[in-house]
């Protein structure tokens, strides 16, 4: 039994400890395996999801592109549109902390419009 659970997600990172909730919730939904790669084969095409507050939202973040409603209505204001959810993205893919789920490609149009109904 190590001190690796529940109130010990502040590890000693003093450099980049943020005094910013935003950076917490980021933080915590990157490691708590909420960003999901599917990748589909053998294409090898991959789509990267967040699962946010029940939702599952389809996010680009090498393009800075998420499906969710802050993302939209940051879109429509201008500006520099991100949301948490592209954020969180970023640092699980980059800390490979990103759950991996491999699809074959004869899924991906099925898993596109079960992500974006509108569609
Ligand atoms: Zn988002």
């Amino acid at each position: 039994m190590s001190a690796h659970d529940s109130a010990s997600a502040a590890t000693g990172t003093k450099a980049d400890a943020l005094p910013d909730p935003a950076a917490a919730r980021i933080l915590s939904t990157a490691s708590a395996g909420r960003v999901k790669v599917h990748r589909f084969e053998p294409s090898g095409r991959s789509i990267t999801t967040v699962v946010g507050k029940g939702d599952e939202h389809w996010v680009d973040s090498g393009m800075g592109f998420c499906s969710c409603r802050a993302f939209y209505f940051a879109v429509t204001r201008g500006g520099n549109p991100s949301c948490y959810h592209i954020k969180s993205a970023r640092v699980a893919l980059d800390s490979g902390k990103a759950e991996v789920i491999v699809f074959a490609d004869e899924e991906f149009d099925d898993f596109v419009r079960g992500l974006v109904p509108e569609l």
